[in-house]
């Protein structure tokens, strides 16, 4: 036998599986919803012009690749703590803030979760249900026990918070709990500023330990609006973490550009933090890439490329709720029986769209890919192919 010969088929990968089958697909209307990527009203992932500027200011004086700091780009850090807690941020002015520059968001929380099972190893970690379909084998991969809380309440098509609440509640001092800062993935219900209060207020009481994933800052109401709770975590004084992506709202996603931001009591305790993160890194990759943290850090930094960069997410923004008011109007119209209202108080790029997945299957005989769960991708929606959507949906309802 063979050192392999016993290695199981890993199962696949639910999304990227759906991508593989549209891929296959010969007809040329087909549409890809089950995707997490923006395109724009052309169906093209855009690539911003602040970005296309930032390279080319950059190549104006190329500069040698050599490794960046284990925590990555001084410039980027900066940039990243002013944007996700805000620019006069008191954990920055105290120092009790540290950040890293990490592989994307997904790498953000891969060094989160190994800092933690070091530091916490008897925690268990808690995810919202549903969730980002890798939380939980990223926790669980760190070597923690992962749960989930009550989160979505399909009957009324919004978040169920009573029981989310009391699921807080009912956590062990010490738990980690994970929650989605905006533009929940892949329902696309978020807590009001009320809820929140109410989250914050027994997170701190029970002991827990925050873990904030921001992947979509700018995506539901705007850059500072959406950065809000990681603000209003931070006030509290508790020890708190946040990854943050910029996938999607700079479009460099293969770039892989995110950040892990810790939250420590005091300015000496985060210098020893970092010194234990910078660790973590070290085993794992040791430092990160150089291009995609200059692009960002370069952007951030330079004001006419930051007011560039901050109008086109608005547009991103606007033309996602285009295509829900869109939607919503279409479908009353084209299944007058159906209530689909919710979709307009969804924020962010998804929409747990309510399709069953007999639906989606049909869906999917019209060359239409959306997830088993019925989560689309309201950004995968233009002017060209929405009525084809629309038209197929009030079909299989
Ligand atoms: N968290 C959430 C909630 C996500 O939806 C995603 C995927 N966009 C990530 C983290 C990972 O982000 P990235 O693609 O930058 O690794």
């Amino acid at each position: 036998a063979s050192l392999f010969s016993a290695i199981e088929m890993a199962p696949r990968d639910p999304i990227l599986g759906i991508t593989e089958a549209f891929n296959a697909d010969t007809n040329t209307a087909k549409i890809n919803l089950g995707v997490g990527v923006y395109y724009d009203d052309k169906g093209k992932v855009p690539l911003l012009e602040c970005v296309q500027k930032a390279e080319a200011k950059l190549m104006e004086q190329p500069t040698p690749r050599t490794y960046l700091p284990i925590e990555g780009l001084a410039a980027y850090d900066k940039a990243v703590q002013e944007l996700v807690f805000g620019a006069d941020s008191p954990v920055i002015q105290e120092k009790r803030a540290l950040t890293v520059q990490a592989i994307g968001g997904t790498g953000a929380l891969k060094i989160g979760a190994d800092f933690l099972k070091r530091f916490l190893p008897g925690s268990d970690v808690y995810i919202s249900d549903p969730s980002w379909e890798n939380h939980r084998a990223l926790f669980e991969s760190a070597g923690f026990t992962v749960h989930n809380y009550a989160y979505y309440d399909a009957a009324t098509r919004g978040v169920n918070f009573d029981g989310m609440l009391a699921a807080l509640k009912a956590m062990p001092a010490g738990s980690i709990v994970v929650l989605h800062a905006c533009c929940h993935n892949p329902t696309g219900a978020d807590l009001t500023q009320d809820q929140w209060d109410q989250v914050i207020a027994a997170v701190q009481a029970g002991n827990l330990v925050p873990f904030l994933d921001m992947a979509y800052q700018g995506f539901a109401n705007g850059i500072d609006e959406d950065g809000a709770v990681v603000r209003r975590f931070a006030a509290t004084g508790m020890a708190m973490l946040v990854s943050n992506s910029f996938s999607k709202s700079f479009s460099l996603y293969g770039e892989r550009v995110g950040a892990l931001s810790i939250v420590a009591t005091t300015s000496e305790e985060a210098t020893r933090v970092l010194s234990q993160l910078k660790r973590v890194v070290r085993t794992n990759y040791s430092n990160p890439p150089t291009h995609g943290g200059k692009v960002v850090a370069t952007v951030l930094a330079t004001p006419e490329l930051r007011k560039l960069w901050e109008e086109e997410l608005a547009g991103m923004r606007v033309r996602i709720r285009e295509m829900r008011s869109a939607m919503v109007e279409k479908l009353k119209a084209k299944a007058p029986g159906h209530d689909f209202e919710f979709v307009r108080e969804q924020v962010g790029m998804f929409s747990y769209s309510g399709l069953t997945k007999e639906q989606v299957g049909k869906l999917r005989d019209e060359s239409i890919y959306a997830v088993d769960t019925g989560r689309i991708c309201v950004a995968a929606l233009n002017s060209t192919n929405i009525d084809r959507v629309v038209d197929a949906i009030a079909k299989v309802l």
